[in-house]
């Protein structure tokens, strides 16, 4: 696709909910929106005014009534010419409408094309167009305020102002560079390293504000491990609040991944109850063993259930865990043993004593999950994907490798290198750099009309 297409081109489509309270949307956005407006409206409407109008066909013929409204470009969503059509819900009523604009000189749209279409036109950056996205998908309201932050670009600011304090380093050690009888003492100076040295925490602090981003928005992955028979299929159903997993006594009946979304007070959580991890010579079985290994490493939390006799032996479940993920252990069936419920920390893990049956200890269960999901993370929280972690990885790597260019070797060039691979995989976060495919992945995700 070439720019031009989108100063020569016209789209429309229905953009809102089918019934939504009665109002629907047509939404039209090109070069062409002033002369399909007028045909519209029988005269040139005037800019952000809201007319009322009898929308009509070809042959006059009355299609709906409702208010028409033209934003001229540069100041739209598109920042292209937008005409809004706002008439009554009905999906009939909206269809010809829509086939109406495109009589007129429009075509449908793609799904994402007018957000694509605003990126391409510098009204948003790629974090901010993904965040359009994920407000329109957030499942709690704790993810939709976050989406909403960064759609208002929040996250693309801390973004930028970590690209240009990188841009700063980079100036320093490539004028060092340029002077080669001084680079040793231009590169030794105590002021650069400090710079490095902040640039790099940051980083941190931006990376562990994008994956609690990731978390608000996707929800927290928490993986249920144990023995069988051990309550991981009650707690589940305690903790969704139904009978989605079957609960039976024999042990090894959760042969399969079960998997439930719940929003806990506004955050959004995705539990899977594994099979019961164990040495197994039933083949079914084991393959239900390979699932929960797998289950684990795409998981936030690791939510160890076990009771007062095995917990010890049980946290070898944790073992071979090689990459970060919040351990919790809990002590179920507490209603047998006489324990109370209470919480306490030890050996780097959460320890809950509950009772799925009885509900005993849920509530600190929830509370300490709704925690690690990112509630309560104050009004700046914001929204982010898995791509802009992933990204942020990559730059801190690229940073650890200039310090160590720096701090060791005293190799200028080498940190230099390292500096720019770093600006350029920040710029793949707000879509400096990015390719087509990405672009495609990212806009054809999105719902036609957006
Ligand atoms: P899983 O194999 O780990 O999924 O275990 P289940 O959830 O299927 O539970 C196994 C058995 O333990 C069932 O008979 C449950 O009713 C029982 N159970 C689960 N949680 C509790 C609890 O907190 N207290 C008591 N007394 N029994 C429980």
């Amino acid at each position: 696709m070439t720019d031009d297409d989108y100063t020569t081109d016209t789209i429309a489509a229905i953009a809102s909910a089918p019934g939504a309270a009665g109002i629907g949307v047509v939404r039209v956005s090109g070069p062409d929106v002033p002369r399909i407006a007028s045909a519209l409206l029988g005269k040139p409407p005037k800019i952000r005014h809201a007319h009322f109008a009898a929308f009509r066909g070809a042959n006059s013929e009355l299609i709906d009534r409702g208010l028409l409204l033209h934003f001229p470009s540069p100041a739209s969503y598109t920042g292209e010419h937008v005409l809004e059509l706002q008439g009554h819900g009905s999906a009939m009523l909206l269809d010809a409408l829509l086939q109406r604009v495109c009589e007129l000189g429009a075509r449908l749209a793609r799904p994402g094309e007018f957000t694509e279409r605003a990126f391409l036109n510098g009204k948003v950056d790629l974090a901010q167009a993904e965040a359009v996205a994920d407000l329109i998908a957030a499942r709690s309201q704790a993810g939709a305020r976050a989406a909403l932050q960064s759609m208002e670009g929040v996250f693309s600011r801390k973004v930028e102002g970590l690209l240009q304090s990188l841009i700063a380093l980079r100036v320093h050690i490539e004028a060092a560079i340029d002077f080669p009888e001084e680079e040793i003492d231009f590169l030794a100076d105590p002021k650069l390293a400090q710079q490095l040295a902040s640039v790099r925490s940051d980083l941190a602090a931006l990376l562990h504000e994008a994956q609690r981003g990731v978390r608000l928005n996707d929800g927290l992955r928490v993986a249920i491990i144990g023995r069988p028979n051990v309550g991981k299929s009650s707690l589940l159903n305690a903790l969704a609040g139904s009978d989605r997993a079957i609960v039976n006594a024999a042990a090894g009946t959760t042969r399969d991944v079960l998997r439930e979304n719940l929003v806990l007070d506004g955050v959004s959580l995705e539990l899977a109850d594994t099979a019961g991890l164990r040495d197994t010579d039933d083949d079914v079985e084991r393959e239900g063993v390979r699932r929960a290994h797998v289950e684990l490493h795409r998981a936030d939390v690791a939510l160890l259930v076990t009771d007062t006799l095995h917990a010890r032996a049980d946290q070898i479940l944790f073992y071979g865990l090689d990459h970060p993920v919040e351990r919790l252990v809990l002590i179920n069936k507490i209603d047998l043993d006489g324990d109370a419920a209470h919480g306490e920390q030890r050996d780097g893990c959460r320890w809950l004593w509950a009772s799925a049956k009885t509900g005993a200890g849920l509530d600190a269960l929830r509370e300490e999950l709704r925690r690690l999901a990112g509630a309560g993370s104050g009004e700046g929280a914001f929204s982010a994907r898995r791509r802009h972690v992933f990204a942020l990885q990559r730059v801190e790597q690229h940073l650890n490798a200039a310090a160590h260019a720096l701090d060791t070797l005293y190799a200028g060039e080498l940190a230099a290198e390292e500096l720019r691979h770093a600006q350029q995989t920040l710029g793949e976060i707000t879509g400096a750099y990015s390719s087509d495919d990405l672009l495609g992945a990212i806009f054809g995700s999105f719902c036609i009309g957006k």
